[in-house]
């Protein structure tokens, strides 16, 4: 699904063959989580293909380098560069690309070690297949930001959410809510929540998720169209009591969710406003 024979990969100023590419075992990042990324989106537009949002996206790839000591010896414009000749070698279009950081040999825990860049690109279609989408709240929290970056895109903070997914999913939910450590709503395992109500969108506020680029996508779009939206703290009963909600991520894009533990809400999709700000992204992404 990710490469196939053909498939070209940039890997430490060389572009390589996906399957020829290798990577050490002792590297700091795969035993101790200790790497950072991005998830960015490509839209085939009438212009070729555009990457969504890429300032956004590399900036806080640096941003998060720079948070687990990693120094990237590359600025946003290279990167960019790179990954349009990633997308023009491997001919696509809408596509998933995926730069990663991580650390040369390290066992220790000492910050040393020199960074790699690894930005590879697929094509990929819709993240979650169904319509509306069926969510638990986890036992799981996210984690306590006193504890480590959770601005930050690192690998190491991917476990909580492949814990609270495989819980969700288990049982027989499509995707879990987090809330942080004070039991307050957070975000989903890989995307951001906007409850709506009475005519409004609210958002969690920043401090205990990671501020997602498609969040202020949706923040912008929606003041664009006159809707207020407010960024504050939301309890689990507050989403219950919503008229809709939905999630926003890069892979996620917008996606109506259908229910919270079982609790259905009781505005149809297509008359929310998640559907109408869902209309003018997918406008947005595609423009050329
Ligand atoms: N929260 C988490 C935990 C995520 O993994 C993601 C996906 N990067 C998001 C939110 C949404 O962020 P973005 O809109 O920047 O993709």
């Amino acid at each position: 699904m990710y490469y196939d024979e053909n498939t070209v990969v940039y890997l430490d100023g060389e572009w390589q063959k996906a399957k020829n590419a290798k990577a050490g075992l002792y590297q700091q990042s795969f035993h101790y989580g200790n790497g950072v990324f991005e998830g960015i989106r490509s839209y085939q537009t009438a212009q070729g293909p555009k990457i969504w949002q890429a300032e956004a996206h590399y900036e806080r790839l640096l941003y998060s380098a720079k948070r687990m000591h990693l120094s990237l010896d590359y600025d946003v414009a290279t990167l960019i560069k790179l990954t349009q000749i990633l997308l023009e070698k491997n001919q696509l279009g809408n596509a998933y690309i995926r730069p990663l950081v991580y650390t040369s040999e390290n066992m220790g825990l000492g910050t040393e070690s020199e960074a790699h860049l690894f930005i590879c690109a697929w094509d990929w279609g819709q993240y979650f297949e169904q319509k509306g989408l069926y969510l638990v709240t986890s036992d799981y929290s996210r984690p306590d930001p006193a504890s480590c970056h959770v601005e930050a895109k690192v690998t190491g903070h991917y476990a909580n959410s492949i814990l609270a997914m495989k819980a969700a999913q288990n049982a027989g939910y499509d995707d879990a809510l987090l809330l942080d450590k004070n039991g307050h709503v957070a975000e989903a395992t890989g995307a951001n929540v906007f409850v709506e109500s009475k005519g409004r969108l609210l958002t969690p506020a920043k401090g205990h998720l990671l501020p997602g680029i498609t969040r202020q996508v949706v923040i912008d779009l929606a003041r664009s169209q006159g809707i207020e939206v407010e960024e504050c703290t939301l309890t689990r009963e507050d989403v219950l009591q919503a008229d809709a909600v939905f999630l926003t991520g890069t892979a996620v894009e917008i996606k109506g969710v259908a229910s919270l533990d079982g609790h259905h809400f009781p505005l149809p999709w297509d008359a929310s406003l998640g559907a109408q700000l869902d209309q003018l992204f997918q406008k947005q992404v595609r423009a050329a």
